[in-house]
């Protein structure tokens, strides 16, 4: 089936204006932003919303990235482009350029959206580690007002967010600290494909020069299976110690235990688990040489 369910369709004129909508048209209404993920999902019938939000207007409130000494903003309508192609970002947080090189391909990175990637909870979503990995925040708003929920609340289960039927997510919050850097890596079949795994790593550091020791560190890993983000071990094995390919090692191997992929057409169980130790292995060897200015 390749034509979705007959939907209404209106164009929210501010993010007032959309959560008015969503709140007066209930669980049959669905917010659209870059529709990467939720038209297809339409033509396939695996959704069937009776009405379409459309927030792409909604430039001047949730398309920015804002950045100041210790946060960065960024609006829920944030393309993929955009986050690749931002010179301050890449330099606060490298982990969004790396990633945004190996999501999809020009076409959607130009239409797909930092609130649609969250908001879908696909476990494959590259973002949702990226922002996992680096402590964000996200802001969600109802007629009511705003709340903000850790990004570790924010996912609730594969396909599940925190986000009420009569709310969106408008902005996502990093903390800047110093002595920090951060990086991903992915292991795809095919340009542009979804990951067999991937990974992200961010570490804080206690000094910029080389050999400094880890303060603190966190890893997303992605695609191999639920609750893989935030993972208590990692951050206790980095923290207070010297960086060392043995750490590297010991960590990677946390990774690979605290991981439960399944086998697809992307790899095996076994396949995808020792990518999430390797990935992992190279992904904090990059955040600690950018941190302690080895590598850009
Ligand atoms: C061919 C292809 C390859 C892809 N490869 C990758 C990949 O390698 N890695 C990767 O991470 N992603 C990949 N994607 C997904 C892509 O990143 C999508 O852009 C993303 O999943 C959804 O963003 P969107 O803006 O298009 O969301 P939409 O499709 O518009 O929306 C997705 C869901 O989020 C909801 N939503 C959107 N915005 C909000 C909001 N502000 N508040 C509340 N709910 C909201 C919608 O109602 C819907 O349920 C791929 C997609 C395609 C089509």
């Amino acid at each position: 089936m390749q034509v979705p369910a007959p939907f209404e369709y209106e164009r929210a004129t501010s993010v007032e204006h959309a959560v008015a909508l969503l709140d007066r048209l209930g669980d049959e209404a669905r917010i659209i932003a870059g529709g990467h993920s939720l038209l297809p999902m339409m033509k396939l019938r695996l959704a069937a919303p009776e009405y379409l939000i459309d927030i792409n207007d909604l430039v001047d409130e949730l398309q920015y990235v804002t950045i100041t000494d210790d946060e960065v903003r960024i609006g829920a309508l944030a393309r993929h482009r955009q986050l690749l192609e931002h010179e301050g970002l890449a330099q606060v947080f490298p982990i969004f350029r790396d990633a945004e090189k190996v999501i999809a391909d020009p076409v959607v990175r130009n239409k797909g959206t930092l609130g649609g990637s969250l908001c879908q909870a696909d476990p494959s979503e590259d973002l949702s580690a990226v922002c996992d990995t680096l402590e964000a925040s996200c802001v969600i708003r109802g007629v009511d007002g705003e709340r903000v929920v850790s990004m570790h609340d924010f996912h609730q289960g594969p396909y599940q967010t925190a986000v009420a039927d009569n709310e969106m997510l408008t902005e996502v919050r990093f903390p800047v600290r110093a002595n920090s850097s951060s990086a991903y890596h992915k292991v795809e079949r095919r340009a542009g494909d979804w990951a067999g795994a991937s990974v992200g790593a961010a570490v804080t550091m206690y000094g910029a020069e080389p050999g400094a020791t880890i303060a603190d560190g966190r890893v997303g890993l992605c695609a191999v299976g639920p609750n893989t983000t935030n993972i208590g071990p990692i951050s206790d094995a980095l923290r207070g110690q010297a960086p060392s390919e043995e750490l590297y090692a010991a960590v990677g191997q946390i990774a690979a235990d605290n991981c439960s992929p399944s086998t697809d057409t992307r790899g095996t169980a076994d396949y995808k688990r020792h990518l999430a130790k390797e990935l992992t292995i190279r992904s904090l060897r990059k955040a600690v040489a950018r941190a302690t200015g080895q590598e850009s």
